[in-house]
């Protein structure tokens, strides 16, 4: 039973019982239209019958001059009566009262009364035009198709002769009209009833497969798609709005999975980061608290040394803290400025000649973008940090200027540059190049990511240039304060 509760089975039934009454109701109408048109030719029939016999019985009295009471008795004699009576048709002749003065039967059973209207009709058909038809009852209960013609002499109405046949002889020829139109009714729907479930399946199958479809991807399957139909219906439409949906869906599942992959990779190396300093700082006091006497210089030495491993720690985490600021989208609180001045002051703190670099400048003054000083200080600090981390002793030469409508801060050294492979991952999170790695003062890898995030939380873009030998070339871009 459930089956028949389907979409395709109701749309069937809904259809075969639209078409069962369309199919009801045209045969009813066309029925009554058809009887409608047999009348009005019966009638006509019946008037042109009258015509003939009346233009007969005038020629049967003769053409002499009689007195008007003496025709009119004639017209309404039996006499002209029988004369119109034939076949199926029966006369009745009213006077102008509308009283019934005489009848003939010609048909069935002739001493049957033939069939009346109301005396009104009579009245009516003298006073106006007789109605192209009437339906008259017999005594038997039977039904007549009647029409009225009104008699003069001269010009006055003396009475009114009633021609009639019984409808049932006029039923007999519709009767043959509706069999052919029950059975043409019943093999339409036949076909119908055979044929619309198949149709109506056909057209619903994309439906089917959209809903197999959707389990599938309720169940993970985030590839699978609809086959869209060809014609661009409304069934094709949402196959391709369902397909859409579907690449949408899957396009997010894609995007979660790389960002956990990626968090997965962050925490991964966070962790292992952090591991070293901790397993060295445990590997000390191991050592410290095997010996029975520790000499006071082995104690400062470890303690110095676990200090250090301490310090990398406190870095580590403090580098992960401003990375996870800066990546988590919140914009910095931001101020003017003015790039020449501020660079100019960072790198004088950094002092940073006395720490082995040939620095020289050239700021351009006057360039001001809207920034948090401390996080681009931060920026500032990073670079330097790694041109005299990676270049030692080489030239460090900054500018600040303007170009393209934005604002420049660029450190060029005259290091050993960075390597091809190298180049292309420096500011990914944790990335230490080739040289850096096997370097035990090298930094945790997170220096230019800082650098990185703390620009593009201040809508800018950072990048790096080197020929390897060359030195290498490092640029912050930011917009201009407004
Ligand atoms: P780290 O904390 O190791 O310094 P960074 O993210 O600051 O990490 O730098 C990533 C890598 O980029 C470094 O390991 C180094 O190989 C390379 N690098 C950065 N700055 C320079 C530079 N001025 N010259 C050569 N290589 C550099």
């Amino acid at each position: 039973m459930a089956r028949f509760r389907s979409l395709r089975w109701r749309l069937t039934f809904l259809y075969l019982g639209l078409l069962s009454v369309l199919l009801l109701a045209g045969s009813v109408a066309q029925y009554f239209a058809a009887r409608e048109v047999l009348f009005r030719t019966n009638a006509e029939a019946l008037s042109s019958e009258y015509a003939a016999d009346l233009l007969a019985f005038r020629r049967q009295i003769g053409t002499t001059a009689r007195p008007a009471a003496a025709l009119r008795a004639l017209m309404l004699s039996a006499q002209f009566a029988k004369e119109l009576a034939s076949g199926h048709t029966s006369a009745a002749i009213f006077d102008a009262n509308g009283g019934l003065v005489t009848s003939a039967n010609a048909g069935i059973s002739p001493d049957q009364p033939p069939p009346t209207l109301y005396t009104t009709d009579y009245l009516n058909a003298i006073r106006s035009k007789p109605k192209a038809y009437y339906l008259a009852a017999a005594s038997d209960g039977s039904t007549h198709l009647a029409v009225l013609n009104v008699v003069r002499v001269g010009s006055k109405p003396v009475g009114v002769v009633q021609l009639s046949i019984p409808t049932a002889v006029i039923d007999q020829t519709l009767q043959a009209d509706r069999q052919l139109a029950i059975v043409g009714s019943l093999i339409v729907l036949l076909v119908a009833v055979l044929l619309s479930p198949l149709i109506i399946g056909r057209a619903l199958r994309p439906l089917e497969q959209m809903s197999s479809t959707a389990g599938a991807l309720a169940a993970g399957d985030y590839k699978q798609r609809v086959s869209v139909p060809r014609s661009q219906d409304e069934i094709g439409k949402l196959a391709v709005a369902f397909n859409q949906m579907a690449a949408g869906i899957d396009q997010a599942f894609e995007v979660r999975r790389q960002s956990e992959e990626q968090m997965r990779h962050f925490v991964a190396d966070a962790s292992h980061e952090l591991r070293t300093p901790l397993t060295s700082i445990a590997g000390y006091i191991d050592v410290l608290r095997r010996r029975e006497v520790v000499d006071p210089e082995t104690l400062q030495a470890s303690l110095a040394a676990m200090q250090q491993e301490s310090a990398r720690m406190t870095r580590l985490v403090n580098d992960l803290l401003t990375l996870t600021r800066f990546e988590s989208g919140r914009a910095p609180s931001r101020q003017p400025v003015v790039l020449d001045q501020f660079v100019g002051q960072a790198l004088d703190e950094l002092s940073l000649r006395d720490k082995g670099a040939l620095e020289s400048r050239d700021l351009q003054p006057g360039v001001t973008v809207r920034a948090d000083p401390e996080a681009l200080k931060q920026v500032v600090t990073n670079l330097a940090q790694n041109a005299l981390k990676y270049a030692p002793g080489a030239q460090q030469h900054w500018s600040v200027f303007q170009a393209d409508g934005r604002a420049a801060i660029r450190l060029q050294d005259t290091g050993p540059g960075i390597s091809r492979q190298d180049l292309p991952h420096i500011f990914e999170r944790f990335y230490r190049g080739e040289k850096a790695r096997d370097r035990s003062t090298g930094g945790s890898g997170l220096g230019l990511a800082i650098a990185k995030s703390i620009v593009e939380a201040h809508q800018g873009t950072i990048e790096a240039s080197s020929e390897p030998g060359q030195g290498a070339t490092f640029t912050a871009w930011l917009p201009l304060a407004a």
